[in-house]
C-alpha cells in the first residue's frame, strides 16, 4: 500500500467550504487504497493577522511568544479538517507539531527540523486513519513551540514524507504546478512538467514563493519525490526531479523575482586590503544576511561597496554602516529600498554561453537600467528599479521564448 503526504496551503483551506473540498479530495485518495498523511497551513491571511495583533502590542515581541501565537493558525485547520473527514465517514486524527514530535532546534521563527518520530503516525495509518498534522511548527528539546519560517508547512510535509519514506509528497496550492515564472505577473507563463531540485532551489531562493527553500533542500537531500499540484483542479502538476538525460532542457527554465531586498552603498572608502571585511564584518556580526555584493574602484583610487539586505534589516544595516563610514572617513552612505531582483535560472546555462548577454540586451531594449549583476553556474541575477520589475520579467520571458515548449535536444 502506498503512503502519500499531501500538503494544502492557506488558500486551499481558506473557508469551511474549501476545507470540506479538501476532505473530499483526501477521501478519494483513501478510496484508491493510499494511506494519507495531510499537512495543512493556517487559513489564508490568518498568520498575517496574528503577526499584526502582536505588533499592536509590542514593537519587539518575544520570539518565543511569537511562535506560541503564530502556530495557533494551523491548530485550527487540523481540527476542522479532521472533523470534516470524520463527518464524511473517514476516520482521522489531528496532531500538532509537538504531538507528532517534530523536534527542532531552538531558533524561534526559523527553526530547523532535527528529528521526527514516525511511529505514532504509522500506527494511525495502519489502523486506517488519515493523519492530519499542523504545518509550520515543531517543538524544541525543552518543549518550547517553534516555527519553521514563512511558508514552512511545505517543509513540514517534505520532512514527514522523508520520515515515513512516503511514495510521494504532494504540495496542493492555488496554482496547478511550477510555472516558468509567477503566473500572476506573466499571463503567458507556462507550467513545467518537471524541474530539477537544483533549479527549484535557485527559483525558491531567488524569490519564487511556490515552495519554501528548505522544503526543496530537504527533498533533494532525502530524495523525496515532490510534486506541486492544484487543490482546485485535476492535473499532473510539476514533478521536482533529479537531473536526467531525457528531460526537457531549455537553457533558461524559469524567472524568479524578489521585491524584498534593499540596497546600501558606502562611497569613498580606502581601496586597501581588509576594507570589505571592515564594512561587511560588522553587518554579518549583527546577524544581517547580505545578498548581492559589488565593490568598485573610482579613478581617485577610493572604493565603493554596494550590497543588498532584506528590507526588514535595512534600518539596522544603515546605522551600522554610518558608524563604519565615520571610522573609515567615507564620503557617503546611501540606501535605496525601491529595488527588485530578477533572476534567470536554468541548468542548461552550464553548457550554453550568452545567457547573460541576451538578458542585458533585452533589458536594454526596454531601457531598463541594471544596477547590480551577480551570477552563479545556473543563474544570472540583476537588480533593477522596482518600478520596472514586471516589465523586466515580461520582456525576459518573451526574449527567451519561455511560453513555448522547449525543443528536445538531440
Ligand atoms: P500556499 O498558500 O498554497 O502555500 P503560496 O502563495 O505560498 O501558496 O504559493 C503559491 C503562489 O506562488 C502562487 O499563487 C503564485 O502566485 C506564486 N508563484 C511564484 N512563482 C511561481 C512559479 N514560478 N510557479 C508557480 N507559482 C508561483
Ligand atoms: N501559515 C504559515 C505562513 O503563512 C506557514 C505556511 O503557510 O506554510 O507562513
Ligand atoms: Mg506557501
Amino acid at each position: 500500500m502506498s503512503v502519500i503526504v499531501q500538503k494544502y496551503g492557506g488558500t486551499s483551506v481558506g473557508s469551511v467550504e474549501r476545507i470540506e473540498a479538501v476532505a473530499d479530495k483526501v477521501i478519494s485518495h483513501c478510496q484508491r487504497g493510499e494511506k494519507v498523511v495531510v499537512v495543512v497551513s493556517a487559513m489564508s491571511g490568518e498568520t498575517n493577522r496574528l503577526i499584526g495583533l502582536a505588533n499592536e502590542i509590542s514593537d519587539a515581541p518575544s520570539a518565543r511568544e511569537m511562535d506560541v501565537l503564530v502556530s495557533t493558525g494551523e491548530q485550527v485547520t487540523i481540527a476542522l479538517l479532521s472533523m470534516a473527514l470524520q463527518a464524511k465517514g473517514q476516520d482521522a486524527r489531528s496532531y500538532t507539531g509537538s504531538q507528532v514530535r517534530i523536534l527542532t532546534d531552538t531558533a524561534h521563527s526559523k527553526a530547523r527540523i532535527e528529528e521526527i518520530d514516525a511511529h505514532r503516525m504509522q500506527q494511525d495509518l495502519d489502523a486506517g486513519r488519515v493523519v492530519v498534522v499542523a504545518g509550520f511548527q515543531g517543538v524544541d528539546e525543552q518543549g518550547n513551540i517553534t516555527t519553521l519560517g514563512r511558508g514552512g508547512s511545505d517543509t513540514t510535509a517534505v520532512a514527514l514524507a522523508a520520515a515515513l519514506k512516503a511514495d510521494e509528497c504532494q504540495i496542493y496550492t492555488d496554482v496547478d504546478g511550477v510555472y516558468t515564472t509567477d503566473p500572476r505577473v506573466v499571463d503567458s507563463a507556462r507550467r513545467l512538467t518537471s524541474i530539477t531540485f537544483e533549479e527549484m532551489l535557485e527559483m525558491a531562493s531567488q524569490g519564487s514563493k511556490v515552495l519554501q527553500i528548505r522544503s526543496v533542500e530537504f527533498a533533494g537531500k532525502y530524495n523525496v519525490p515532490l510534486r506541486v499540484l492544484s487543490s482546485f483542479q485535476e492535473g499532473p502538476g510539476t514533478l521536482i526531479t533529479l537531473e536526467d538525460d531525457g528531460m526537457e532542457k531549455p537553457v533558461v527554465s524559469g524567472i524568479a523575482f524578489n521585491r524584498d531586498e534593499a540596497k546600501l552603498m558606502i562611497r569613498g572608502i580606502p581601496d586597501q586590503p581588509g576594507v570589505a571585511f571592515k564594512v561587511l564584518g560588522p553587518i554579518s556580526a549583527a546577524n544581517i544576511e547580505v545578498d548581492v555584493i559589488v565593490q568598485n574602484v573610482a579613478v581617485d583610487n577610493s572604493a565603493n561597496i554596494t550590497f543588498t539586505v532584506h528590507k526588514n534589516d535595512v534600518k539596522k544595516a544603515e546605522q551600522i554602516l554610518q558608524q563604519i563610514a565615520a571610522e573609515l572617513g567615507a564620503k557617503e552612505v546611501a540606501t535605496d529600498s525601491s529595488i527588485a531582483k530578477v533572476s534567470l535560472v536554468g541548468v542548461g546555462m552550464r553548457s550554453h554561453a550568452g545567457v547573460a548577454a541576451k538578458m542585458f540586451e533585452s533589458l536594454a531594449n526596454e531601457a531598463i537600467n541594471i544596477q547590480l549583476i551577480t551570477t552563479s553556474e545556473i543563474k544570472v541575477t540583476v537588480v533593477v528599479d522596482e518600478k520596472y520589475l514586471e516589465l523586466a520579467v515580461r520582456a525576459l520571458h518573451s526574449a527567451f521564448e519561455m511560453d513555448k515548449e522547449p525543443q528536445q535536444e538531440a
